[in-house]
């Protein structure tokens, strides 16, 4: 009995008697009963308590066993429930009836009960079992689904395609599960169409096991891309003429792997050929200029200051600029493609775009005659850029700089050529940008220097291999210290010493000046916090500054935290700012220098008389001190019209009330002349050259000594 345990039958029949007979019956037989007087209790039993099987008299009162048949049908309880009707002796109409109505076996009464137990148990498994299969069907529906793929078969004679539910989804034919093969070639695109006709008419029953991959067109244009094995080893209709196989829909699958692709090939932002693929599209243009016997050319180009367009404005206007750019490019290159190869042009006759990152992009012209057509490119190029680029309401302005390689002038191999056009490229930025400028031999040698040291700068930081020196600046009124000012050295180790003008300009055009600069920040700040601690105090210490640092977001707070960790007043730190470069991004750099002054710094114009500064210009900006520029100062003596410069500068600062400082003070004659002209503030070796600061510390004690016969004890309070 062990097969029956925890099976329950409900059994529903008016007649009491009957009812109790099977349920002794039934019971001793091992299986629960539940029971019901007539259909409508029956009903809520089969609801609430699900039994394994139904046994049901077909006549009762009220809702007879017909119509019971019907409501339980109509519920779709989870599992199948098997129903036996209970007819009397010869009645096959009622039969018949009630398998109309969904019963699943009937028994005449009087029952045989023997007979009845095994047309139970057979009843009870045969429903688990059909069970099973429509579990089955359906995890099997579902995985096809999830997959999205379903199975075909194909009669060869009829040609045509018997499909499952899931052919049908990927085809959108809702549950049309035939195909003529015609059908099925009306869906295929145009590309694809001859070559899966040809293989679908050779389908026979010799076909080997084969695989077909292609794209469908759908009623509302989607494109589908569609795999079809056919597969002849599981075959077991192919005595009938029948051909098994599997339909896929592997669009996600292709459009992911066309994704990946694309990212590895194209840049992002602008959707141009990245770097990896432009080599790849360079190699080959090679192959077919050099075969063709042309000359073509790369244009090197990129912005000129764009870091201040993304430190100042914000990445997004940055990436923003860099899309609107990409579209002037593209466009000056569709009309130089049309001016050059008239309509029916191949990919490798025409010019193209790339975009190797950032700010740089890079052109390949195509098939040009001499250098001359480079140049023309070029400064066509040059002159759509002056002019201003409308990005999220600002206004800007940016030039570029070009470097031109050709082809097959410049190198023959795809590596080289990048290179010489880059070497090309750098020399026009360091040459005053805005220009373009040609590769010659002269700048290889220039571009390895470039390199080398820019590792060697970039090593330099991380091994803190700089040191701050300082210059004492006089008093021309009582020759006291007023202050000094920080210059930076960069101790090499197999170098020595090497100058600021050597490196500054490198570091500047790199990104490399930014943390060079906050070291400067911090380590000046230590310095006069040091001082401080031992009594020494300066009226203000001068950091050279450039704008790219200026432009620096974090600026401010690098400054505030490290005057404020070392104990500083902001009023100890002074800025010099270098006039020329202060013109270029004069209204960009304004509000930061206004900032500055406010928090208590104070700013200096470096080197002027080199840049242009008018009049106007100098009330706006809030600085306090004007540093003729040594060159001025230099030929004093001997140029009379240096003298009439500085005289008129000093005149010219003081009606705005600043100070004059004048840097490069080497001899007695100088720094008497600037005296007698009411020079305030004199700097130069006639003093002292930059020192260390322990050797500043040293100088600046003897120094205050012997110009105020004070011991060195006295000096802070003197300052
Ligand atoms: P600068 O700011 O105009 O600095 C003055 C330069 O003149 C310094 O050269 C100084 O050593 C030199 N000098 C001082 N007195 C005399 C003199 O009597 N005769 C002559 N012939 N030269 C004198 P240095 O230190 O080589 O710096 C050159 C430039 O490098 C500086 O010009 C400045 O623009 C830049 N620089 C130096 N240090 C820094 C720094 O820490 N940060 C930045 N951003 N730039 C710096
Ligand atoms: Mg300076
Ligand atoms: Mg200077």
């Amino acid at each position: 009995m062990g097969q029956v345990v925890n099976k329950s039958i409900l059994i529903i029949d008016d007649d009491i008697d009957i009812r109790q007979i099977l349920s002794l019956k039934l019971k001793k037989l091992g299986y629960s009963i539940i029971e019901a007087e007539d259909g409508n209790v029956g009903l809520q039993k089969l609801k609430n308590e699900m039994p394994d099987m139904v046994m049901v008299d077909v006549n009762m009162p009220g809702m007879d066993g017909f119509e019971f048949c019907e409501h339980a049908a109509k519920l779709k309880p989870e599992k199948h429930i098997p129903i036996m009707v209970m007819t009397a002796q010869d009645d096959q109409g009622s039969v018949n009836r009630a398998y109309e109505k969904g019963a699943t076996d009937f028994i005449t009464k009087p029952i045989n009960y023997t007979k009845l137990e095994h047309r139970i148990r057979f009843s009870i498994r045969s429903s688990e079992t059909s069970e099973k299969l429509a579990s089955r069907e359906r995890q099997l529906l579902s995985a096809q689904k999830i997959a999205k793929m379903g199975e075909w078969i194909y009669d060869i004679k009829n040609m045509e395609f018997h499909c499952s539910d899931e052919v049908a989804n990927i085809f959108n034919i809702s549950k049309q599960r035939v195909m003529s093969h015609d059908d099925l070639i009306n869906y295929i695109v145009d590309e694809d169409v001859n070559r899966v006709k040809a293989v679908l008419d050779q389908i026979s029953i010799e076909t080997t096991n084969d695989s077909l991959e292609y794209s469908i067109k759908l009623d509302a244009g989607v494109i589908k891309r569609i795999r079809q094995i056919i597969d002849v080893n599981t075959n077991d209709r192919i005595k009938e003429g029948m051909i098994f196989g599997v339909f896929q829909d592997v669009s996600d699958l292709r459009n992911a792997e066309q994704k990946v692709k694309t990212l590895a090939l194209y840049d992002r932002l602008t959707d141009l050929p990245n770097r990896s693929f432009f080599k790849r599209l360079l190699a080959k243009k090679i192959l077919f200029s050099s075969r063709h016997a042309q000359q073509f050319a790369l244009l090197d180009i990129n912005f000129d200051n764009f870091m201040r367009i993304n430190s100042n404005l914000g990445h997004n206007v940055g990436d923003k600029l860099i899309i609107a750019a990409c579209e002037r490019l593209k466009n000056m290159l569709r009309d130089h493609n049309e001016l050059i190869s008239g309509q029916d042009q191949g990919v490798f006759e025409t010019s193209f775009l790339a975009h190797l990152g950032g700010d740089n992009f890079i052109i390949l012209l195509s098939d040009i005659k001499n250098a001359d057509d480079a140049a023309i490119v070029a400064r066509r190029i040059s002159a759509k850029f002056s002019e201003a680029f409308d990005i999220l309401n600002n206004e800007i302005h940016i030039s570029i700089s070009i470097g031109i390689g050709l082809y097959p002038d410049d190198a023959k191999n795809a590596d080289e050529l990048l290179k010489k056009a880059s070497s090309a490229l750098h020399y026009a930025k360091e040459t005053g940008k805005n220009c373009y400028r040609f590769y010659t031999k002269e700048m290889n040698v220039l571009s390895f220097q470039r390199l080398s040291m820019e590792t060697a700068l970039r090593k330099a930081l991380e091994q803190e291999e700089f040191v701050l020196y300082y210059q004492p600046k006089i008093s021309l009124l009582d020759n006291s210290i007023t202050g000094a000012e920080a210059l930076i050295r960069w101790n090499h180790p197999e170098m020595g010493l090497v100058s600021p003008a050597e490196f500054i300009p490198l570091a500047e055009s790199t990104d490399l000046i930014v943390p060079m600069t906050d070291w400067i920040i911090v380590e000046a700040c230590r310095q006069i916090g040091e001082w401080h601690r031992n009594d020494f105090q300066l009226e203000s210490v001068a950091i050279n500054i450039t704008p790219s640092s200026l432009l620096d977001k974090s600026i401010h707070d690098h400054v505030l935290n490290n005057l404020r960790s070392a104990g500083v007043q902001a009023a100890r730190l002074d800025f010099e700012i270098t006039e020329s470069v202060l013109m270029e991004d004069v209204d960009l750099i304004l509000p930061i220098l206004e900032e500055f002054k406010e928090y208590g710094c104070s700013i200096s114009i470096d080197d002027f008389g080199t840049g242009y500064s008018s009049l106007s210009y100098l009330k706006r900006l809030p600085i306090s001190k004007l540093k003729i520029d040594q060159s001025f100062i230099r030929e004093i003596m001997h140029d009379n019209d240096d003298a009439i410069i500085v005289n008129a500068v000093i005149a010219l600062a003081h009606s705005l009330g600043l100070k004059v400082i004048a840097e490069g003070v080497e001899d007695k004659d100088q720094l008497e002349y600037l005296a007698q002209h009411n020079c305030d503030v004199v700097q130069g070796y006639y003093y002292s050259c930059p020192l260390v600061g322990k050797d500043f510390y040293d100088w600046a004690i003897q120094h205050e000594s012997e110009v105020l016969g004070k011991e060195p004890a006295n000096l802070a309070s003197l300052l």
